[in-house]
């Protein structure tokens, strides 16, 4: 634990004067002493008055995937600033390029890496892609992107024009035109009951919007490989063989959004692998270098590639620059990254650890009538609160909240999803880093059970 004397009652004060957080309603800070997070250290992190909490969150955002205190990320980025820290990506540097090296190896059918900083801007390169491509390739035509309710791309106007989760979005227009929402596939809230397969059903609502937009009209598809705010929602049987299909039929591109699910979170590399699908970008950004430097890639095929290489036109290039782009803290963050995940077998513990996950989960359903669902791959996980498990009535947000509450007091912390589509916030969400043990596992869902003892007994 750091010893920050008598200083921390300054770094409070400064706090409430001057920072302004993000997704905060600041009333609340009146009244309570902000969080300062000092010190962390494998799944634990420490808070200014010492109390210690197991982050069954990542960092919050599902980002710190291997965990606090990895020095081999500090030496390895503090060698390389000391070195080189920045030269704009206009040129190259020596862990940009073996990054993107790395990253191809597990991504076949991928082939080029654009680097920025955040998800929202990897997002953005590939609108920005996908209308240029409209421009030069298809004579302005196909510039619509479609997105689809409940996913989320950031925070961007663009981003959130692409957005599906409605509070998120709420006074903030008016937005980008040519994004188009296609329907949600969460089978607990199904909006397709007559269908026989409800995963073929809600991808062949894709296809009606094509249809109704017309498919010469349609660039891309930008899809969550697995919904993560807005309810982590698991995507149905013969959903994505199906959207596969769609994109292909009506030569639209497939984008998939990996903010999330990238980099091991779901006990493959991406999301994706999951699922057999073949992407034409894949963005990725919080666990690429779990927060030890900002670093986010668009990556995408030699076919969209090859479609920005002619030098007959003043235009026919990809005219974007991201400064930070140039910043080689992050690609030798990355690596380091990887090569952890590689050496200490994450993958797999991944896969062990979140399987016992949804075991214990699927305990707590047995026992607590306020869980209607449970969904989640990997550690990756989210239970859906309700009222009534008949009807299927959300849970309240204050009770929802609630629950975090109290498990933030059980020195746990865990998430719930964002206020998103109004009586859809009813998520509870976990994603603990990729090291955690079965105590750990134990420790999140014992916090989960008191806390729903607490609050709904
Ligand atoms: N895509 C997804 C799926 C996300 O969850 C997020 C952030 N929560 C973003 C994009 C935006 O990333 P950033 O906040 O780094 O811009």
């Amino acid at each position: 634990m750091t010893d920050l004397g008598n200083d921390i009652s300054g770094v409070i004060q400064a706090d409430r004067a001057h920072v302004w957080h993000h997704l905060m309603q600041h009333k609340s800070l009146e009244t309570n002493d902000p969080k300062i997070i000092v010190e962390g250290k494998g799944m634990r992190v420490w808070d200014a008055s010492g109390k210690e909490h197991l982050d069954a969150v990542s960092g919050g955002v599902w980002t710190v995937n291997v965990g606090y205190g990895r020095t081999s990320i500090a030496n390895a980025v503090r060698d390389q600033l000391i070195k080189m820290n920045y030269f704009s990506n206009s040129a190259g540097s020596i862990p940009g390029a073996q990054f993107a090296k790395k990253l191809i190896e597990k991504m076949p059918g991928l082939s080029r890496v654009y680097y920025s900083n955040s998800g929202s801007e990897a997002n953005e390169k590939v609108f920005k892609m996908v209308r240029q491509i409209a421009h030069r390739v298809h004579g302005g035509k196909k510039y619509k992107i479609l997105f689809r309710e409940r996913d989320y791309h950031g925070t961007t106007i663009a981003a959130l024009s692409a957005g599906g989760q409605g509070e998120r979005n709420a006074h903030y227009g008016p937005f980008t035109p040519g994004f188009v929402s296609v329907p949600h596939c969460l089978e607990y809230r199904n909006q397709f009951p007559d269908a026989v397969d409800y995963g073929v059903a809600a991808a062949n609502a894709i296809e009606q919007v094509i249809l109704r937009e017309g498919a010469d009209t349609v660039g891309a598809l930008c899809l969550e490989p697995i919904t993560a705010g807005g309810g982590v929602i698991t995507p149905p049987d013969g959903y994505w063989p199906r959207v596969q299909e769609i994109c292909e039929k009506y030569d639209i591109l497939l984008h998939i959004d990996e903010v999330v699910c990238g980099v091991g979170r779901t006990g493959e590399w991406f999301g994706y692998q999951n699922y057999d699908i073949k992407p034409d970008f894949v963005t990725m950004a919080k666990g690429v270098a779990s927060g030890y430097a900002a670093i986010s890639c668009t990556v995408t095929t030699d076919a969209v590639f090859q479609m920005f290489k002619d030098d007959t036109d003043p235009l026919g290039y990809f005219r974007d620059i991201s400064t930070f782009g140039g910043c080689t803290a992050g690609p030798v963050a990355a690596l380091e990254n990887m090569a952890i995940i590689e050496r200490e077998d994450l993958l797999n513990n991944t896969l062990k650890m979140g399987d016992r996950l949804m075991e214990n989960l699927r305990a707590l359903q047995n026992k607590h009538n306020v869980i209607g669902d449970i969904r989640g791959k990997g550690l990756f996980a989210g239970a859906e609160l309700v009222a009534d498990r008949k009807t299927k009535e959300p849970a309240g947000e204050k009770m929802v909240q609630a629950v975090v509450a109290h498990c933030m007091s059980h020195g746990v912390i865990i998430g719930a999803t964002n206020r998103s589509v109004p009586g859809f916030n009813n998520t509870l969400c976990l994603s603990p880093a990729l090291i955690a043990t079965s105590d750990d596992i134990d420790q999140i869902t014992d916090a989960i059970d008191y806390a729903l003892t607490a609050v709904f007994n």
